[in-house]
């Protein structure tokens, strides 16, 4: 097959025929409840670009949400991946174990911030690795309460859905659902600025806001653990104000209460570290990695403190297909390339790009309420002019669609749906991803 070559071509409109004619296969088949962002059907990926069916070329500014971070069909994951499923396609680690998944776990325990002892167990999705650690959270502590915080996002499992805040259209017609969990103040510096602005910018005083709600509502005494996203992604790309994480950490410590960081969308190098935690140098008890951890090889993991990881009985953890060994050798793969090819501080590279287009945009634009994110994690909160703040789900709606047609994958977020979100791959070349934002700019000019 000949390489994909990285430029954005649009040959037909977009949904192109091919594609326009697997949308009515689909409506036929699949379930109306599992929607798409483009109706672009997908023939091949790769470094910056998705090729559709059709032959169109579209710069990929979403990494299939976060995962293909190290850029899709990555040449050592794909060799890793072959040889694998050459070999063996499962036994089941429960059954007849093998070195792969031991190996993730080595690397987990290596790459987690902390140099405590750790352990870790693999999963298939991030909703099923946070669900197992609240299992090993409530093991360790013998507590059955767990706070989860405004514009959360989990999953869509049953626990998950009740620890994720928002309900349409996570969660709106599907409980009821778990008891136990309780929801408290997220740091969200640009909503909390336009009525507090020192809440904005002081962490520990907003953490105080979300601590009297765990003392005073819940009782310590209860609580099994706090489970956080260090920075928020379906939510909004909610970056907390310094001193939020760790003042909450610190809280959790001298109660007894586990802290759990939700690392799904943050992880393997999206912000600029491995991991987004090492940001504000916090050691979580547990961490949550998923999405990036395998270049979109099913796989998840929960990574921790080997006394709290330890504490569920024997079998008390696992699952037919966690760990699965194709998936371990993607990851594997993943961890290599990360590691040798110098990627971790693409991010910060992709950022600089990015924020410095996007400022200057914000600049002229006051539909444009907050450039925020970190690394390749960047997004763009959409506001009616007039410094309300008012959201504009619209108008997020309006960008997004023009810049689909115009051959660029964004997504949008945000609880009240106004965000534009961009996480491309760290592949993306400069000018590719130059490109693409040109688009994106282009298309608040026509929105
Ligand atoms: C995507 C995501 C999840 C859920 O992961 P799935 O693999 O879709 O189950 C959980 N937490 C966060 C922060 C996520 O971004």
């Amino acid at each position: 097959m000949t390489a994909l070559e990285q430029s954005r071509q649009l040959v037909t409109e977009i949904p192109g025929p091919r594609s326009r004619e697997l949308a009515g296969r689909r409506t036929e088949n699949v379930a109306r409840g599992v929607s798409s962002v483009m109706p672009v059907y997908c023939r091949r990926a790769g470094g910056g670009i998705v090729e559709d069916v059709d032959g169109n070329r579209l710069i990929d500014l979403g990494s299939g949400i976060a995962v293909t971070t190290i850029g899709n069909a990555s040449p050592r994951v794909v060799d890793a991946v072959a040889a694998a499923v050459g070999e063996f396609t499962h036994t089941c680690f429960m059954v007849t174990p093998y070195e792969g998944y031991v190996a993730v776990c080595e690397h987990l325990n290596r790459l987690t911030p902390g140099n405590h002892p750790k352990r870790s167990a693999l999963f298939n999705s991030g909703a099923e690795a946070v669900e197992n650690a609240v299992k090993i959270a409530r093991a360790h502590t013998g507590r059955q309460a767990v706070a989860a915080f405004d514009h959360a996002y989990h999953g869509r499992t049953n626990l998950t859905m009740a620890l994720t805040a928002k309900s349409m259209p996570y969660k709106s017609g599907f409980g009821p659902f778990a008891p136990e969990v309780y929801r408290v103040p997220m740091s969200y510096p640009y909503r909390d600025g336009l009525t507090d602005p020192e809440l904005a910018k002081n962490g520990a005083l907003a953490a105080e806001r979300a601590i009297t709600v765990l003392d005073k509502q819940i009782g310590a005494a209860n609580l099994a653990a706090v489970i956080i996203e260090p920075i928020q992604g379906e939510g909004g790309f909610i970056v907390p104000a310094p001193g939020f994480l760790p003042t909450l950490l610190a809280w959790c410590r001298d109660n007894g209460v586990v802290f759990i960081a939700d690392e799904v969308q943050t992880g393997f190098a999206r912000t600029g570290n491995m991991f987004a935690c090492e940001d504000e140098g916090i050691e979580p008890d547990l961490i949550v990695t998923a999405k990036g951890i395998a270049d979109g090889m099913p796989l998840a993991a929960v990574t921790g403190r080997a006394d709290i990881m330890d504490a569920p009985h024997a079998s008390g953890l696992g699952g037919t297909y966690g760990g699965n060994p194709v998936a371990c050798a993607a990851a594997l793969a993943t961890i290599e390339t990360l590691e040798m090819d110098g990627m971790l501080g693409r991010a910060n590279e992709i950022w600089a790009i990015a924020s410095e287009r996007l400022n200057a945009l914000a600049a002229t634009d006051d539909r444009i309420g907050d450039v925020r994110g970190r690394g390749a994690m960047i997004a763009i909160e959409l506001v009616r002019p007039g410094g309300s703040g008012a959201p504009d789900a619209d108008l997020a709606k309006r960008v997004s669609t023009a810049a689909h047609a115009a051959g660029v994958i964004v997504l949008t977020c945000g609880t009240f749906g106004n965000i534009l979100r961009l996480l491309p791959p760290l592949t993306i070349s400069d000018d590719l991803l130059r490109e693409g934002l040109d688009v994106l700019a282009g298309a608040f000019g026509e929105s």
